[in-house]
């Protein structure tokens, strides 16, 4: 497969869309973002990784990072975090309250903010300081040591973040965190802030392709516990609009308010495609139409 070559008609394809949709308010510091860019990176699973555009510039992974946290606390944890959140799909918004009353402040899966709060908790109990763990992580598997948080991002996180606040407090009455609430907030928005490109996203992601295995061979998941993580990417990793997503490109994906989409292929390769341009669901809209194209012309998809 000539990944240049197919790589270079995706992104000829969804010229059109770059730009379209709004990119992220709610958040101050990113929505200075300039709609207009596109970049896409493929990672084979040996870490050979080619890429267009924009492909090298870094943005916000925000909610990208809730597949990196959720597998770090598998690896970790095993089954047990299940006890603690569930993994059916929310139909609902990323950022929804409203199931956690029904549900005794269990959140339906970890990909939604709530969820990704209890990963946080989990993995600042297990590791001591869950965002740097996240960070030593994603610099040691894209092999790129600068990799850091955005400090302006996280703190305009935090001072934008009361739906999260309210969010994690509802589940603290719960007793569904184990640790402070100011402290999962913080180290959850830590986390959102890590400024990665689509190359670095696409080798940090090379794990999911290869059945659970690190960049440097060590293991970090069974073949089992990556199938999984997988298969809560698929049905979960882009909120209310996972249905749609895997109908169009039939991938386990992950996205973020960023405008950032892995998505993995496993056995074979994980993409990163990044347009900040976001639909009314928090995708980006070129990157969900350039991985539409992208299993098109492959026939790469899970399905
Ligand atoms: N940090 C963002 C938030 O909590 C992440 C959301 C996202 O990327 N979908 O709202």
């Amino acid at each position: 497969m000539d990944y240049q070559a197919v790589l270079d008609e995706v992104a000829a394809h969804v010229k059109p869309q770059i730009g379209r949709g709004r990119v992220a308010q709610y958040i101050p510091a990113l929505a200075s973002v300039d709609a207009d860019r596109f970049g896409i990176a493929i990672a084979d699973v040996d870490g050979h990784v080619t890429g267009v555009g924009d492909w090298e510039r870094p943005f916000s992974v925000q909610s990208i990072s809730k597949a990196f946290s959720l597998a770090l606390v598998l690896a970790d944890d095993g089954e047990k975090l299940w006890r603690r959140v569930g993994r059916e799909p929310s139909g609902n918004p990323f950022n929804s309250l409203v199931q956690l009353e029904y549900e005794n402040g269990i959140p339906r899966n970890p990909f939604i903010n709530a969820g990704a709060l209890v990963v946080t908790d989990r993995l600042h109990t297990l590791t001591g300081d869950a965002s740097t763990t996240m960070l030593d992580f994603l610099r040691a598997e894209s092999g790129n040591p600068d990799l850091a948080f955005d400090q302006e991002v996280a703190v305009s996180e935090s001072a934008h973040g009361d739906r999260n606040a309210a969010v994690a407090h509802f589940m603290a009455s719960y007793g569904n965190l184990h640790n402070p609430v100011p402290t999962v907030l913080e180290h959850y928005f830590w986390q959102c802030s890590i400024e990665m490109s689509c190359r670095d996203l696409a080798l940090a992601g090379g794990f999911l392709a290869r059945h659970g295995l690190r960049a440097d061979g060590s293991r970090l998941l069974s073949q089992s516990e990556a199938k999984r993580v997988n298969a809560v990417m698929l049905t979960c990793g882009t909120y209310d609009a996972a249905g749609d997503f895997a109908y169009r490109v039939g991938l386990p994906g992950k996205s973020g308010v960023g405008g950032g989409i892995v998505a993995v292929v496993p056995g074979r390769c994980t993409l990163c495609v990044w347009s900040p341009g976001l639909d009314a669901r928090g995708n980006s809209v070129a990157g969900v139409a350039a991985l539409d194209h992208f299993t098109t012309l492959t026939g790469w998809s899970v399905f």
